[in-house]
């Protein structure tokens, strides 16, 4: 019996091995293509505003909608594009499809939503040429005040100084500036002092539990305390349950986002959202 287990053991584990190298390479081929076949696309999760100066919010994030295969979520293939160097023309791709829609809804007379964008720490530093996005915003005239960039406390912590201009230059021109995940990364709070954030996003594993867990919420009221102080807007991600949202107003954050208020929504249901808040 023993090996009959080890036999099937084995299989499975080759199994396994063989469906990973397949979805590897099946990333690999179709992940360039996806790109200029337009299969990428971007949902929309609206971000509740608490106080907030500005009432409308949402958040892109990417999908891959493959044509046999379905509705393919970033951490199935972001990783395998950040690999392939394929990233930056990922977030550049995102940042245009933003830039139509904002368009659209500018020409439609209807309230403008401000949206946070995901940028990868590849993109920083890197040599390769790359869209200037404060250019294409100039050049399809969006106020570069609707767009805040999302980067991660590591990508922060890059010490490359050509890291750091660009931020400055686009922090310079206005666009916002927010720490994604915060509290979950490589945490030196030095550059809280350098850079002038405007938003930390508390990552949702603070969330989670916080009805339950004292600790979490003494660390979601230490955040909310010092951000407070250094001027710094607070939003919760993955807001679930009403309980949740209710402890987070009560500690103060700024605004929340979460499965809880809605989940990420395709362009036309967003739309349709952005309706329903004009006339509530
Ligand atoms: P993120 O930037 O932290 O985005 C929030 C993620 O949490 C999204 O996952 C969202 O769907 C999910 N989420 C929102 N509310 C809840 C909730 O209440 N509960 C739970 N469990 N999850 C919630 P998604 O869309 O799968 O994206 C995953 C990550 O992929 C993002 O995390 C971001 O790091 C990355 N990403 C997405 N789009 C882009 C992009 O255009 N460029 C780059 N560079 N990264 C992106
Ligand atoms: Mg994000
Ligand atoms: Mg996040
Ligand atoms: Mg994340």
């Amino acid at each position: 019996a023993a090996k009959d287990m080890g036999g099937s053991a084995f299989k499975f584990y080759n199994a396994e091995l063989a469906a990973s190298w397949q979805a590897r390479t099946f990333i690999i081929n179709e992940l360039e293509s996806a790109l200029s076949r337009q299969e990428l696309i971007v949902y929309y999760q609206p971000i509740i505003s608490l106080s907030l100066n500005h009432a409308l919010y949402a958040e892109a994030l990417v999908r891959w909608n493959h044509p046999v295969r379905g509705m393919i979520p970033p951490s199935d293939f972001l990783p395998q594009a950040e690999r392939m160097g394929l990233i930056d023309k990922i977030d550049d791709y995102v940042f245009k499809r933003v830039c139509d829609d904002l368009k659209q809804w500018t020409n439609s007379g209807r309230a403008v939503p401000h949206i946070s964008i995901n940028r990868s720490a590849h993109n920083f530093g890197g040599q390769r040429a790359r869209l200037d996005w404060l250019a294409y915003l100039r050049e399809v005239s969006i106020p570069s005040e609707l767009i805040t960039l999302e980067i991660t406390e590591s990508t922060l912590m890059q010490k490359q100084s050509e890291s750091r201009m660009l931020l400055y230059r686009l922090r310079d021109a206005d666009i916002k500036i927010a720490v994604d995940d915060f509290g979950t990364g490589y945490s030196s709070l030095s550059y809280l002092k350098e850079m002038d954030v405007d938003y930390l996003k508390i990552d949702r594993s603070f969330i989670h539990d916080i009805d339950q867990s004292e600790d979490d919420r003494a660390i979601v009221e230490a955040i909310t305390e010092m951000a407070k102080r250094l001027d710094i807007m607070v939003i919760a991600e993955g807001v679930e349950t009403a309980i949740q949202a209710e402890i987070l107003k009560n500690i103060g954050c700024h605004a929340l986002q979460g499965f809880f208020y809605s989940k990420p929504l395709s362009k036309s249901e967003f739309e349709v959202y952005l309706r329903s808040f004009e006339n509530g």
